[in-house]
């Protein structure tokens, strides 16, 4: 009987116990919660509500395509100082998701601002989701705006590090992507539009569609991509900064100690000639 209630205290401190810290746990993160503003009920009711309208366009996807444009296309493009027409699907106009994607504002590590309405999240995640339920009104959902669609013709799987690039080339969807990647070549950089279009149409079929094909070890974005400064390069540059102040503070000191060894030379050598004057 006596063991029995101990047992029951000893449940209830621990339960206690458990209780606590949870609520010291929550209660930093009651603020967030506020900023995100709605439950995860409210907010998996409005998915299913939302469900019946839903863009059938990968966001994931067309973030990857949109990166491969810009880091393995656009260098090229803007040397060659080309407008895109309209009517290529590389137009940013032509990313459904692009207007959103402007409105992501990362304020630090672990905080991601709406730019419509200027909530906060936790990550960029959230703020997807938030841009699915509360602002996908914004999104000018039409035919041929979907950057996903391209991401067979542009290799996005290659920057989503998928496990799909392990999967065995098959000759017939090659050939199809190959179709595909060079008719964005065709719309998107005509020969006949002067010598800037032809020579990006030439840069494309060796960046992008060269590497469909089950034959040979072609790569994609053989030609290369944006400059990036490489983490080595900061690191040098920070190690750099951090070390110049303690140089110059060592040059100092010994200068000092230089300078105090003169004036104690001068002092002793006054001190001599008055001795020996007097
Ligand atoms: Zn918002």
């Amino acid at each position: 009987m006596e063991r029995a209630t101990r047992i029951g205290f000893l449940l209830l401190s621990l339960s206690l116990l458990l209780q606590g810290i949870r609520v010291s746990s929550t209660s930093p993160s009651i603020q967030i919660n506020k900023e995100y503003g709605e439950s995860v009920t409210a907010r998996t009711l409005k998915q299913e509500e939302d469900h019946t309208h839903k863009v059938h366009c990968s966001r994931e996807r067309s973030r990857a395509a949109w990166k491969i444009i810009d880091e393995y296309l656009m260098p090229f493009v803007e040397q060659e100082q080309y407008q895109i027409p309209s009517g290529c699907r590389l137009h940013p106009d032509n990313d459904l998701f692009r207007d959103q994607e402007q409105h992501k504002v990362h304020v630090d590590f672990s905080e991601w601002r709406c730019g419509y309405c200027k909530k906060i999240f936790r990550s960029e995640k959230f703020l997807d989701q938030h841009f699915d339920s509360r602002h996908s009104n914004l999104l000018n959902v039409s035919n041929g705006k979907c950057l996903a669609d391209l991401c067979v013709a542009l290799h996005c799987d290659l920057v989503m590090d998928s496990k799909l690039q392990k999967s065995k080339c098959n000759p017939a969807a090659a050939a199809r992507n190959r179709h595909i990647c060079e008719s964005l070549a065709d719309t998107c950089f005509p020969v006949n539009k002067g010598p800037s279009a032809s020579r990006l149409h030439e840069l494309f079929l060796r960046q992008f569609c060269d590497a469909h094909t089950c034959k040979g070890k072609q790569k994609p974005f053989s030609r290369g991509g944006r400059k990036k400064t490489s983490v080595l390069y900061l690191i040098f540059s920070i190690l750099t900064l951090m070390l110049l102040p303690i140089f110059y503070l060592i040059v100092y000191l010994y200068q000092r100690e230089m300078k105090s060894g003169v004036q104690n030379f001068k002092r002793i050598s006054k001190v001599g000639r008055k001795t020996k004057s007097s």
